[in-house]
């Protein structure tokens, strides 16, 4: 494998880095390659702005139009280039990051709308009355593969189907879908690490243990059964689930998820 792992935590001694380390170590020793963005430390600009797009900026500025336009011409900034290189190279992308506010920490916010531009991540194949682009199961980063592995300080029973803070699979739904599955990635099921502010060091070894099982057997995990564009699931051209499709009482994102 080659694998890309984004991280974003601030501090290199977190349980963040932890696993981040772990991972590098475990994979390199298994003989796979491993590349590592890891944003705190690369000072990470994590704002769109007009510098991002040089002369093809135009003015009001157009994020969507004039990222497309710097991309067609190569003239996206060397941070950005960079990263769009390494999502090229890697077969495998983790993203290690805690849950801050129920969602990803901002830098890594920012690295996806700064990264994942018009023409490169969306806006492509064709679109037109019948045709919504090629997306959600094709798309350039098509062939790849994407693991989330999250720690909350929240324990598991908040996040389970009745839990207060609502389902995990709803939390990154728009993570795993709409972000990673958009350009084609394919998403494996999330390692998440519960209940983490409360953890003691008699925890460690679990923690480590589990983390390398998830690790060792990345190869062989069935990737989560997001429902493609254009294979038949959908009406043309409302993007409706077509009526009868959805398992008895599934609701919700859950809808996107065939089986
Ligand atoms: P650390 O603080 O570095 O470590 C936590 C514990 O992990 C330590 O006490 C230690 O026992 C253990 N640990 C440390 N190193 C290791 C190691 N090498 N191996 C194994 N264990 C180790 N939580 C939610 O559930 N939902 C939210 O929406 C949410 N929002 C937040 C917003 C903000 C701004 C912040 C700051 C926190 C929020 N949290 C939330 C809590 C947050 O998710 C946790 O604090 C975070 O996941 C812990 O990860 P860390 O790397 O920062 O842990």
């Amino acid at each position: 494998m080659k694998t890309l792992i984004v991280h974003a935590h601030p501090e290199p001694k977190s349980l963040n880095g932890a696993l981040k380390d772990l991972a590098v170590s475990t994979l390199r020793g298994a003989g796979h390659e491993v590349r590592v963005s890891d944003l705190y430390a690369m000072k990470w600009k994590a704002v769109v702005d007009a510098a991002d797009y040089g002369p093809h900026a135009s003015s009001p500025l157009k994020v969507a139009a004039d990222s497309g336009r710097a991309f067609d011409a190569g003239a996206l900034t060397p941070d950005v280039r960079a990263e769009q290189d390494k999502l090229l190279w890697a077969d495998t992308i983790i993203f290690q990051f805690p849950l801050w506010w129920y969602a990803m920490p901002a830098i890594l916010k920012g690295w996806v709308d700064r990264v994942f531009t018009y023409r490169f991540a969306y806006g492509v194949g064709e679109h037109s009355d019948t045709k919504y682009g090629e997306r959600f199961g094709e798309g350039t980063l098509a062939g790849r593969r994407a693991l989330l592995s999250v720690t909350a300080g929240g324990p598991r029973s908040h996040y389970a189907a009745r839990g207060i803070n609502g389902p995990v699979d709803d939390l990154l739904f728009p993570i795993q879908h709409g972000i990673l599955y958009y350009p084609g990635i394919e998403v494996l099921p999330p390692f998440v690490l519960y209940g983490t502010d409360r953890m003691t060091a008699a925890d460690h070894p679990g923690v480590a243990a589990a983390w390398r099982q998830r690790l060792l057997t990345l190869e062989t995990t069935e990737p989560i059964p997001f429902r493609p564009q254009n294979f038949g699931d959908y009406e043309i051209p409302s993007l409706h689930l077509k009526e009868g499709l959805e398992p008895a009482g599934r609701t919700g994102f859950g809808l996107h998820v065939r089986g």
